[in-house]
C-alpha cells in the first residue's frame, strides 16, 4: 500500500515536531473505513478495507518509508495558558495530495505516548473515537470545513478511564494539524525565524493569495480573522456548539478540528453548555463568536514580532492595526451570519430589516421548549402556503406561541414581497435546514451499542442518516425527534480522553 507522501511540514518546519513511533497494539480490527473519504484521497479503499488495512491504520504496519511525528504546540486552556502541550496521543503519518490537488493530513489519534503525553496514556477509547467519526461526518454533510475521520480501528486492549473500556484508534484527515498553539509555542521560546518560518509555511499551504501582499502576515490575521468568522457562523446557523474553544484546537485552515465534548443544541437556549469541564460557561453556545475572535487576540500577539517589522518596527503602531482587524471580526461574523439566516429564512433578497427578523425568529424561542433545528424545518412547511394555512406545525413546538403571533405576519409580509413561489422558496429552506442532525441521545446509543455490545448497527445506521442530513426520509423519523426534555435536561458530554 502506496501513500505517496510529501511530508512538507517534517521538511520545513523543525522545531515544530519530534519523530515518533506509534505503540504497537495487540489485535487491531477495522471497525470502519470512510470509503468516500479514501477515493477522494486517491487512495485504493478496497484494498484498506481489509486485515492489512487494520495493521496499517492501527499503526502496527506502516507503509516503507513512513516518518510519523509528533507535532509540537501550546495553547491556552479555558483561558489558562500552557506553553508546552503538543500531540499526546496523536501522529502525524504525513501528507497526501488528494485527487482535487490539495495537500492532506493524515495522522492518528489514540496512537500511544509521546514526549508531548505529559501524565495521559496516549490512548483513546472507542467511544470517543466514534463519536468523532459520526460529528466530523455529520459536520461536512453540512457542509461545514471540518476534519474527517478516515478510518477507526479497534486495538483489542483495554484503556483505563473511570473503568475500563475497549481501545481505539482515529484516523483523520484535516487540510493541516496547524493550530493558533502552533504559533504560540515558537513566540513562547522567542524564536522569531521559526515563527517566520511558520507563518510563511501557513501562507503557501493555506492562504497563497495574500503571499504577493504588501503586508502578508497582516494579511495572514485578516484571512484567519475571516475564515474563522465564517467558520463559527456556519456552527451557530446549526447550533453545534464545540465545548472546548482553546487556542490549540482552533486551526489555521479553518477546519473544526477535535470533536470532544461537542454537541448540537436542541432546546434553543443561547447558554446552552454540554461539556462537563465547562464549568462556567466560557464555550457557551452564545460565547463561540466572541471566544472565536479571543483566540484571534492570543494569535496576534503570538504574530506580534513579524507584525511589528511590517509596521516599520513600531510596535505601537502593530498593535493598532492589529486591533482593527481583530475588531472588524464581528461585523464580519454577522455578515456571514445573516447570510446563512436569511437562507434559513427563506429569503432571497438583502434588506435592513434582515438581522432583527433572523434575531427575534430566535428570541421568541427562547424558554419556550422549542427544538432549534425542527423550528427550522417546520418554518419551511409554513412557507409552502402564501398564507397562514400552514404554520400551525411550527407553533406545536413552541410552550406559548404569543411571540410567533408578532413575528409570523412580519417574516410573511417580508417574504411576499418576494418573486420566488412559494413551493420554490420552501424546497429551497428545505435544502439549508437539516432534518437530521446528531442528535444527542442517538450519538449516546449509537456509542453504547457499539462499546457495551460490540453492535455496530446503530452506529452505522446513524453514520448513514447524517450523511443526508437534508433528505427527509419516513423510515428515518426517529432520527429527526429531539430526546424527551427529562433525558436532555442534564445531558452532559465527556473530552473524548
Ligand atoms: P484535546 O482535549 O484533545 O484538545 O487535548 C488537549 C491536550 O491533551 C493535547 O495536548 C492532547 O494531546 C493531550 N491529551 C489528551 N488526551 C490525552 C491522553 N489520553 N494521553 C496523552 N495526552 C492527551
Ligand atoms: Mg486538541
Amino acid at each position: 500500500m502506496n501513500f505517496s507522501f510529501d511530508n512538507s511540514y517534517a521538511r520545513e518546519l523543525e522545531g515544530l515536531y519530534v519523530p515518533w513511533k506509534a505503540a504497537e497494539v495487540p489485535q487491531p480490527k477495522l471497525i470502519r473505513l470512510n470509503h468516500a473519504l479514501a477515493e477522494e484521497m486517491g487512495l485504493d479503499a478496497t484494498a484498506l478495507d481489509s486485515p492489512e488495512g487494520a495493521q496499517l491504520f492501527s499503526g502496527n504496519k506502516l507503509p516503507d518509508g513512513t516518518a510519523t511525528i509528533a507535532l509540537a504546540y501550546a495553547g491556552h486552556q479555558f483561558g489558562g495558558f500552557s506553553p508546552q502541550l503538543g500531540d499526546g496521543r496523536a501522529l502525524l503519518l504525513g501528507e497526501v495530495i488528494d485527487r482535487q490537488g490539495k495537500r492532506r493530513d493524515i495522522a492518528f489519534k489514540g496512537s500511544g505516548r509521546t514526549p508531548f503525553s505529559r501524565g495521559g496514556d496516549g490512548k483513546a477509547a472507542l467511544g470517543p473515537v466514534l463519536r468523532e467519526y459520526l460529528i466530523g461526518e455529520a459536520m461536512h454533510a453540512l457542509g461545514i470545513p471540518t476534519t474527517r475521520a478516515l478510518a477507526a480501528v479497534t486495538t483489542g486492549e483495554f484503556v483505563r478511564r473511570e473503568r475500563n473500556l475497549p481501545g481505539a484508534v482515529l484516523t483523520r484527515v484535516a487540510a493541516s494539524h496547524i493550530r493558533v498553539g502552533s504559533f504560540q509555542f515558537v513566540a513562547a521560546r522567542g524564536d522569531e525565524p521559526l515563527l517566520k518560518k511558520l507563518a510563511d509555511y501557513v501562507i503557501d499551504r493555506h492562504y497563497p493569495e495574500i503571499k504577493a501582499a504588501e503586508k502578508p502576515y497582516f494579511g495572514l490575521l485578516r484571512a484567519l480573522s475571516e475564515r474563522q468568522a465564517a467558520l463559527i457562523a456556519r456552527w451557530m446557523n446549526v447550533g453545534f456548539i464545540h465545548g472546548v474553544m482553546n487556542t490549540d484546537n482552533m486551526t489555521l485552515s479553518g477546519e473544526t478540528i477535535d470533536y470532544g465534548p461537542c454537541a448540537f443544541m436542541d432546546r434553543y437556549d443561547p447558554k446552552t453548555v454540554f461539556s462537563s469541564i465547562d464549568e462556567y460557561g466560557r464555550y457557551a453556545y452564545m460565547n463561540q463568536p466572541p471566544i472565536a475572535n479571543w483566540n484571534l487576540a492570543r494569535f496576534a500577539e503570538a504574530l506580534l514580532p513579524l507584525l511589528t517589522a511590517e509596521a516599520g518596527g513600531d510596535q505601537d503602531r502593530a498593535v493598532e492595526e492589529a486591533m482593527v482587524i481583530l475588531g472588524d471580526f464581528q461585523s464580519c461574523y454577522e455578515g456571514h451570519w445573516l447570510a446563512g439566516m436569511r437562507a434559513k429564512l427563506g429569503l432571497a433578497r438583502e434588506e435592513d430589516g434582515d438581522f432583527a427578523l433572523a434575531q427575534d425568529f430566535l428570541a421568541g424561542m427562547e424558554g419556550q421548549g422549542v427544538d432549534f433545528t425542527q423550528a427550522f424545518r417546520r418554518l419551511a412547511d409554513a412557507a409552502e402556503a402564501a398564507d397562514a394555512s400552514r404554520e400551525g406545525w411550527l407553533r406545536q413546538l413552541y410552550a406559548d406561541d404569543k411571540k410567533l403571533d408578532a413575528w409570523l405576519p412580519r417574516w410573511r409580509a417580508r417574504i411576499n414581497a418576494e418573486a420566488a413561489d412559494p413551493a420554490q422558496r420552501a424546497q429551497a429552506m428545505l435544502a439549508v435546514n437539516p432534518v437530521y442532525i446528531p442528535r444527542n441521545h442517538k450519538v449516546e446509543e449509537a456509542l453504547d451499542a457499539a462499546v457495551e455490545l460490540g453492535n455496530y448497527a446503530p452506529f452505522e445506521q446513524l453514520l448513514a442518516v447524517l450523511q443526508q442530513p437534508f433528505s427527509e426520509k419516513p423510515e428515518w423519523a426517529a432520527y429527526a425527534e429531539p430526546a424527551a426534555a427529562e433525558t436532555s435536561a442534564g445531558y452532559r458530554t465527556f473530552c473524548g480522553t
